[in-house]
């Protein structure tokens, strides 16, 4: 029955290779807020890493993540059309988005880790061959109860990923009650499940974060783009002395756990973006300063020579390992 397993895999492949718009956003983890547990979707799971052209190569694993209608969608649909289309990749005046479906209005979708159905093979500078996966994370930050779900959430995402994109918003209201701002939770929640994780290896067991500041209105204190990011990050993570020591602990634990931390600052996209419940994507409605920053942040994020391939206990792993990867973090979370 094993075989008749496998051939059935093989079909689902040669389906999806023949009609390449099929393509579409898998759920892999889905998480049930009710009970506060997560499912794998083995299955689904298995369809995508086990495909035989990706399977044994080493893999690039990028993952937005963050809460409900910070824009990870819209930003994950412009890395598809990078990776679909290299030259002049960021598309037509009216053509519309599309890819992992993303709307205006304010309704909830499915908490939960969703990948795009297509593993991109891309060969790098050196020759090397690496698959690319693209993942959207998305967590809940709405009431006590969600956050440990949220914090298990962005961990097991974490660990299963080279890249994280950690998309918040800064306004200047939330550095007074600092413990509240996104990207503070977040440090503290990556950092108690990096503790975790570096009690087995020695190297820094993460490697890529990339805090991506959305709606930046201070240019002219620190510019858009990734040096102004750097230089807000620097400011944000330094340790003083008249810090609560906890968030001392947060900062100083940050940079054990991940090899390269960046940040972003990201201009507002208009507000045909923000407000119109018409929007559906196309470059002609987005403001021209946002269109310049996306064309220098996705590169940064995708172009060959800037993947990073997922290393776990300082070793490149492929599609396979990251499966039976994914299946014993689970277990360990499941307890
Ligand atoms: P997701 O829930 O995180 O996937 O968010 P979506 O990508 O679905 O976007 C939610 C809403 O925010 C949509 O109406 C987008 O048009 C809008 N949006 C996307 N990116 C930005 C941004 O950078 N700034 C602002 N203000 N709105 C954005
Ligand atoms: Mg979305």
């Amino acid at each position: 029955r094993h075989k008749e397993d496998e051939d059935d895999l093989l079909d689902e492949e040669e389906e999806e290779e023949e009609d390449v718009g099929t393509a579409r956003p898998l759920q892999i983890v889905v998480a049930n807020e009710e009970e506060h547990s997560f499912s794998l979707q083995e299955a689904a799971l298995e369809q995508l890493l086990l495909q035989k052209e990706v399977q044994d190569l080493h893999v690039v694993v990028v993952s937005v993540a963050g809460a409900f209608r910070k824009g990870k969608s819209f930003l994950l649909d412009f890395m598809l059309r990078y990776m679909y289309k290299k030259d002049w990749w960021i598309g037509g005046e009216n053509d519309p988005l599309t890819g992992f479906t993303w709307r205006g209005g304010c309704e909830r979708e499915t908490t939960g880790i969703l990948a795009w159905s297509e593993v991109f093979v891309v060969e790098k500078p050196d020759g090397q061959k690496v698959a690319v996966l693209l993942i959207d994370t998305q967590g809940a930050f709405d009431s006590q109860s969600t956050i440990k779900d949220c914090a298990t959430l962005f961990a097991l995402s974490t660990m299963t990923s080279s890249v994280q994109v950690r998309l918040s918003i800064w306004n200047r209201a939330s550095t007074v009650t600092i413990k509240k701002c996104d990207l503070f939770a977040a440090l503290q929640l990556f950092t108690e499940y990096g503790r975790l994780a570096m009690e087995e290896v020695y190297e820094k067991p993460f490697q890529t974060l990339m805090f991506l500041i959305r709606d930046w209105c201070y240019p002219y204190e620190h510019q858009y783009g990734l040096e102004g990011g750097q230089s807000f990050l620097e400011k944000r993570l330094q340790v003083k002395q008249n810090q609560h020591e906890e968030l001392q602990n947060v900062r100083k634990h940050i940079h054990s756990c991940f090899s390269n931390i960046s940040c972003f600052l990201l201009p507002h996209p208009g507000l045909k973006v923000a407000t119109n419940p018409h929007f559906d994507g196309r470059l002609r409605d987005i403001d021209d300063e946002f269109k310049r920053a996306l064309q220098d942040l996705i590169p940064t994020l995708l172009s060959p020579e800037n993947l990073v391939e997922k290393e776990i206990g300082g070793v490149k792993i492929t599609c396979r390992d990251l499966l039976h990867y994914f299946k014993a973090y689970m277990k360990i979370y499941q307890g």
